[in-house]
């Protein structure tokens, strides 16, 4: 069994009364993932450095472990894809960033990234969804998009219990349906079981309105299709409201109990919108949103379509967190057609690496790399999937774009 081993001169992240410890000089974990999750992490970890010094001097260093899953996991682990100790070692660090993990569709191996959510109890999927200025969109006025999409990460059709269409399990689920319940069911289908709990529910939407109240947000938003999925998606509704109500009252007003549509000073709205229309008015009416909190589904096709109105998922950044452990990560795929031809657009890997330095109280160097992200896709230079967007702009290679963000950032500071 291969050991993993912390670099010297870095101190552990820890937790007291709840709250993060955050020394000058973390471990922080890194795993590259697989298909373009090397290549990116390689090129975006010195620039992660390069802000942190420029921010700092030599006062603040983070000290990178490296941990495995997926592919690399594999050769180190005698197999396995998932170990034990990489688990053990984010759960030890608190704050670790990863590429992508390729997961096959409709056989293999479970979602590396579903496991680890729920390993761990990364219980909360946090998606910022802002407009870069000079970022291509199909939007008309993208600069009106600026939300942070709570997504719950643990439950939903994500907890993995499917039965195969003529399985003896599936035939077996099918009869007792209909002999119990009377609910009957074509023969031969697939099914899925779709658990959504008011704990789970409920910290989850605790967690997004925390975060408006914080950051001084306007609304929350509980996207659900209740309307059809009365108790599951319907219950995540009402759980939602009833956090707002029991937990915060002083300060969370329900939409249909504001006067004639006004807010009163630092109080947040909530108010909930069924998932299909809320991916209408997401295009139409995209200012009426600011955090959204969402069961899982939901949320992962939501991310990824308010992605695409601010540059799509070359750029967005995200998080799962959990009580004490947090791991930031590319939101993109490992887009395996790409993998070792350092073309892609480092964007997603780099500003969750942004979201990570603001997570550990660093929001000097986090801001650094977003102005230079910005700056440098204004200066014209940029990656296939925005070059292919845009007017006139000069098409690089991922890490001549990361050269020349780094000059951005240094002319910055
Ligand atoms: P993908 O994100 O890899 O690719 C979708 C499209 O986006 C492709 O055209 C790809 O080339 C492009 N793309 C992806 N990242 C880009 C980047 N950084 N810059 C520019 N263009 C980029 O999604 P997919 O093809 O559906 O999935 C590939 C594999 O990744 C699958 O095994 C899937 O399960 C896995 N996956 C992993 C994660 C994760 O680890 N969080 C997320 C989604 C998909």
């Amino acid at each position: 069994m291969t050991e993993i081993a912390y670099p010297p001169g870095g101190t552990k992240i820890h937790s007291e009364n709840g709250r993060l410890q955050i020394p000058d000089r973390p471990i922080i974990g890194y795993i590259e993932g697989d298909g373009v999750g090397p290549e990116l992490m390689t090129a975006c970890r010195p620039v992660w450095d390069t802000a942190v010094r420029l921010a700092y001097g030599g006062r603040r260093r983070i000290h990178w472990c490296e941990l495995f899953l997926g592919a690399k996991a594999a050769e180190k682990f005698d197999g396995e894809i998932f170990p034990e100790a990489t688990l053990d070692a984010i759960r030890d660090l608190k704050v670790a960033i990863k590429g992508p993990l390729t997961t096959p569709v409709g056989s293999g191996h479970r979602s590396l990234n579903v496991s680890l959510r729920q390993a761990l109890d990364l219980y909360a999927c946090v998606r910022p969804v802002r407009y870069l200025p000079g970022v291509p969109s199909p939007m008309r006025h993208p600069e009106k998009v600026d939300l942070v999409i709570f997504r719950e990460n643990t439950e939903d059709v994500y907890a993995g219990i499917e039965l195969a269409a003529g399985s003896p399990e599936a035939e077996s689920l099918r009869r007792f349906l209909e002999q119990r319940f009377g609910r009957r069911l074509p023969p031969a289908c697939g099914l899925g079981v779709k658990p959504i709990s008011e704990r789970a529910s409920k910290r989850l939407v605790r967690r997004a309105i925390r975060f408006a109240l914080e950051k001084g947000r306007r609304s929350i938003t509980l996207m659900h299709k209740g309307n059809i999925m009365k108790h599951t998606e319907g219950a995540f509704r009402q759980w939602g409201y009833q956090v707002a109500r029991e937990e915060f009252a002083d300060r969370v007003v329900a939409e249909q109990d504001l006067a004639a549509g006004s807010l009163p000073e630092g109080k947040v709205v909530i108010k909930d919108r069924i998932a299909d229309i809320l991916f209408q008015l997401l295009l139409l009416r995209p200012e009426d949103f600011d955090v959204i909190a969402t069961p899982n589904l939901n949320g992962d096709y939501l991310s990824d379509a308010a992605a695409a109105q601010v540059g799509g998922v070359g750029i967005a950044p995200g998080a799962n967190l959990g009580d004490e452990v947090a791991v930031f990560e590319a939101t993109h795929g490992s887009a395996p057609k790409y993998a070792g031809l350092n073309k892609v657009n480092p964007g997603s890997l780099l500003l969750s690496g942004a979201m990570m330095l603001e997570h550990l109280g660093w929001n000097e160097a986090a801001g650094l790399i977003v102005e230079a992200y910005a700056r440098t896709v204004q200066d014209g230079i940029v990656t296939y999937d925005f070059a292919r967007q845009m007017a006139r702009a000069r098409e690089v290679g991922t890490r001549e774009f990361l050269l020349h963000l780094t000059k951005r950032m240094t002319s910055l500071s």
